[in-house]
Parts: structure tokens; C-alpha cells; sequence
């Protein structure tokens, strides 16, 4: 069974100030327990390492070139110079505003395995997708299309984010959760063994907190979790962290 990891992604949000919430999480976390990770944005990063070295931090974008001219980009080797080790790759957020396909995210990731990132791949379907029963269709296309051939357990952490769910406090039932992560499971297993596919780490993303943490990582296929609002503070996400120990 691979190691849970417990994510965050900040997004636009925090400043100098806000290291101190780290230093508060990573006392939650230990070799262990979860695995716990933290996407502050890029201005953070080396902050953030410094300030919380038992956590991992990461960023929430990368581009798929190494260098060039691309104005406020970064590479993922200047995320690894700035002391990140995973990166946030395909969220809906930069699907939907930046208009990134799956065919970007696939690029984007490639590099940033490349450099030796670990790359967490966003997928999820949108509510009217959903109503319309094709979130497996969906869920299928974005895993072919996003996940480059060179995946691993070790360069690569998929996320399951239902669009509808992201920032919204609404909750896919259990019985949801569990049959996305069966059917990414089996997904990756005919694609890349089962031996790989088992180790591959499948996170839930959308609207967790502690009060729904618990049931969410029942889910035989749920290896953690990645949280938006709820990792902010170390009072809303150390509970999500021990609800995953
Ligand atoms: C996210 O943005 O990845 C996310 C899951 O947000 P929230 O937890 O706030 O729904």
C-alpha cells in the first residue's frame, strides 16, 4: 500500500505571514504517518521548505519547456531550485480560466517528471457532465490524455477533483468517490500494470474538511486527500491530516 499523502493547495493565497500556519501543520506530521504536502504559491516556495522541512511543498503550475521566453512562467527546474518537490499540474481552475487540454497538462507533466518532480494530475468532471452520466467517459479521456507513458508511483499522484465540488462545500457521495477511484485504479492498471497501478497514489479533491475527511479516506481506493480552503489553517487541515493516519 503506497503512503497516504495529505495535500494543499493554496492557490492565490498567503503571504510571509501565513509560514507561521505551516510551522503549526508540520508538527502534525511525521515520518509515519501521511505524507503531508503544501502548494503555496511560487513567491512561498523556498519560505516554505525552510520554515517546514518534514513537509513537502510544491507548485501549482509548471511549463512544459525548460526555458525561454515566457513571461511569469516558471520551469520546473526553477521550482525545484526553489526547493519544491511535487507540482500541481491540470487543476480545473487553470483547465478552465487558462484553457489548458489534457494534451498541455500530458506536456507540462513529461517536463516536470523530466526535471524529477512529482507531478499531481488534476481530473474531474463538470456538473453538467455528471448529469448527463458521463463522468467515467470524461474521467477516461482525461486520464489517457493527461498522464504521460513515463508515469510511475514515484513521478506521479492523480488527483479526482469533481469541478462541481472544488470551493463549493458540495460532496460527491461515498458511493461516487469510491467508483471514480475503482475505475482510475483499473484504468491504470490495464495501462501501466497493476503492480504500478496499486502504488500509484488516487486523491479525492473537493470540499474536504475535517468532518468529512473520515469517510472519505475509508474508500478503499482513496490514498488521501488534496484540500483547497481547508489547508490553510493548521486548525482545519491537522485534522484532516490525522483523519488520514
Ligand atoms: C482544490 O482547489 O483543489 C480544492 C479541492 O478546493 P476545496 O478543498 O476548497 O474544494
Amino acid at each position: 500500500m503506497p503512503r497516504k499523502l495529505a495535500a494543499g493547495n493554496w492557490k492565490m493565497n498567503g503571504t510571509q505571514a501565513d509560514l507561521a500556519e505551516l510551522a503549526a501543520m508540520a508538527e502534525a506530521s511525521d515520518a509515519e504517518g501521511p505524507e503531508v504536502l503544501i502548494c503555496p504559491p511560487a513567491t512561498l516556495i523556498t519560505a516554505a521548505a525552510q520554515a517546514a522541512p518534514a513537509m513537502a511543498i510544491g507548485g501549482q503550475d509548471c511549463h512544459a519547456e525548460p526555458k525561454g521566453a515566457f513571461t511569469g512562467d516558471l520551469s520546473a527546474a526553477q521550482l525545484i531550485d526553489a526547493g519544491a518537490t511535487y507540482v500541481i499540474l491540470g487543476h480545473s481552475e487553470r483547465r478552465d480560466a487558462y484553457e489548458e487540454g489534457s494534451d498541455d497538462v500530458r506536456a507540462k507533466a513529461r517536463a516536470a517528471q523530466s526535471a524529477g518532480l512529482t507531478a499531481v494530475i488534476c481530473l474531474g468532471e463538470s456538473e453538467t457532465e455528471r448529469e448527463a452520466n458521463n463522468t467515467l467517459d470524461i474521467i477516461s479521456g482525461q486520464l489517457a490524455g493527461s498522464v504521460p507513458d513515463a508515469a510511475t508511483p514515484e513521478n506521479t499522484v492523480i488527483a479526482y477533483e469533481p469541478v462541481w465540488a472544488i470551493g463549493t462545500g458540495k460532496v460527491p457521495s461515498l458511493e461516487q468517490i469510491a467508483e471514480v477511484h475503482d475505475f482510475m485504479r483499473e484504468k491504470l492498471s490495464q495501462r501501466f500494470g497493476e503492480e504500478a497501478a496499486k502504488n500509484m497514489r488516487l486523491l479525492y479533491g473537493g470540499s474536504v474538511k475535517a468532518s468529512n475527511a473520515e469517510g472519505i479516506f475509508a474508500i478503499e481506493n482513496v490514498d488521501g486527500a488534496l484540500v483547497g480552503g481547508a489547508s490553510l489553517k493548521a486548525a482545519d487541515f491537522t485534522p484532516i491530516i490525522k483523519a488520514l493516519a
